[in-house]
């Protein structure tokens, strides 16, 4: 058996890891629903209350806690809050979770975000409303295949159920806030309002034969990038799952209207996707669905600044997704400086990560090369390039990818001068190392990420 094949899982294994939550949680979440939940839903509202096994792990009921707890979120409704404090400090990320109550499962502020909802766990819902097998399947139908935006749009659900939908769930469609197109309208960013308020941008290119959707997994970042202006906002939350796949189904449905179809996704956008990482793999997952958005793995890439930690457990989530390495620099005193999380996961350990993402997976990693002018634009530093990837990965798994520098408005750098791309290029064509040039797209329009957050603050 192959080290790969041994660290191969089969998908819905790996699906129900992602929604599980630490047996001490699941424990202090059941204590907590006791009562009010089961009585007061039944009672005043005659339906069965959520099962407890379906509550324990409903990765909706945390992220709506989540966004309750964002400024600018609707009203906080009545809630436990004795139980739900004690839940909260045994959750990593500081997540509150907000025990639901009558009040707030019924009110606004309790919906279940479906959105953020996998297969397995909308079954379990509306099988404890005493919905037959089938209904999942076609709420699932009606959210990743024919992309509805409103439950009265689930046109073969009896209207009762659609109802009960809209009273006690969501789908947390995201308002476009602000747009910029190119003027060829072949590139278009949207600034997109999530439920409590933040904004995130998602941008949508179209090729000849592609349509790209490139996502956002944060609120901002941590990593600090200098040249990025997400980086220079800082962090301020998680994207749940259902945020990250509505970003792909809002670009869905524009090309829906024109009989297209979403082909690829970039999860390149505003934040560091591995650091994010559970809820980031079930987005994919979720795009992946063969009875739902049916979006390939290989259509799929993941960019990251070098978690190496993260890098080694995807590679053994059995994903063909493709990898991008925000590379940037070929030796650690510049890359400390361009990428400050490199002061954490040096090149050396990097690079063995990206070998064995590279081994494990049989997928050839992109690495991503911002070109900044007098700084990694230099033969020194094409060559040390060439170095590492000649004595690290393995032959045939490598692509580097030529990015002329976006500047954006905290960061005073230029990008590389025609003459520099090209002579560091002819080193690479030298050093047999495969390579293309990125063409620039929608400069014009604030497509760096964070810059049309960025502009729409200060306007
Ligand atoms: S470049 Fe990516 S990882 Fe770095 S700060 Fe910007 S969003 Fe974060």
């Amino acid at each position: 058996m192959t080290r790969a094949s041994k660290l191969r899982r089969p998908l819905s294994q790996s699906r129900d890891r992602c929604l599980a939550l630490p047996p001490q949680t699941l424990a202090l979440w059941r204590e907590a629903i006791k009562g009010p939940l089961s009585e007061g839903i039944s009672r005043a509202q005659g339906h069965p209350p959520f099962s407890r096994e379906f509550t324990a792990h409903l990765p909706g009921a945390v992220r709506t806690s989540q966004a309750l707890n964002q400024p600018g979120r609707r009203p906080r409704q009545g809630t436990d809050s004795t139980a739900s404090q004690r839940l909260s400090h045994s959750l990593p990320c500081a997540t509150i979770v907000r025990v639901p109550t009558m009040e707030t499962t019924s009110g606004p502020s309790g919906t279940i975000a479906l959105y953020d909802l996998d297969l397995s766990s909308l079954e379990e819902l509306l099988d404890s409303w005493d919905e037959p097998s089938y209904r999942a399947e076609q709420v699932w139908e009606w959210l990743y295949v024919h992309l509805v935006d409103a439950f009265d749009g689930m046109t073969n659900l009896p209207k009762g159920l659609r109802q009960k939908l809209a009273r006690h769930a969501t789908l947390d469609i995201l308002d476009v806030v602000d747009s910029a197109r190119t003027s060829d309208l072949r590139t278009r960013k949207d600034l997109l309002q999530l439920a409590d308020g933040q904004t995130i941008e998602a941008v949508l290119m179209r090729y000849e034969t592609r349509r790209t959707a490139c996502l956002s997994t944060q609120v901002g970042c941590a990593m600090g990038c200098p040249f990025c202006a997400t980086g220079q906002m800082g962090l301020r939350r998680d994207l749940t799952s259902g945020e990250i796949v509505g970003q792909a189904l809002h670009f869905a449905r524009c090309l829906q209207a024109r009989g297209e179809r979403l082909t690829n996704v970039v999860l390149m956008g505003m934040g560091e996707p591995l650091a994010n990482y559970d809820n980031t793999l079930a987005a994919i997952r979720r795009l992946n669905h063969s009875a739902g958005f049916r979006l390939g793995q290989r259509h799929i890439t993941l960019s990251t600044v070098g978690l190496v930690p993260q890098i080694h457990q995807l590679g053994t989530e059995n994903l063909q997704i493709t990898l991008a390495v925000s590379l940037h620099a070929a030796t650690d005193a510049l890359r400390d400086q361009l990428v400050p999380v490199n002061r954490r996961y040096g090149l050396d350990a990097l690079f063995e990560a990206c070998t064995a993402y590279a081994e494990q997976t049989g997928r050839r990693i992109s690495f991503e090369w911002a070109l900044i002018e007098g700084l990694n634009d230099t033969p020194e530093q094409a060559n040390a390039l060439a170095d590492r990837l000649h004595s690290t990965m393995p032959g045939g798994l490598v692509h580097v990818n030529l990015i002329p520098l976006n500047p954006s408005g905290g960061y005073p750098e230029a990008s590389a001068t025609s003459e520099a791309i090209e002579a560091f290029s002819a080193i690479l064509d030298r050093r047999s190392v495969p390579y293309t040039i990125r063409v620039r797209r929608g400069a014009a329009i604030q497509a760096g990420c964070g810059q049309l957050r960025q502009r729409h603050q200060s306007s």
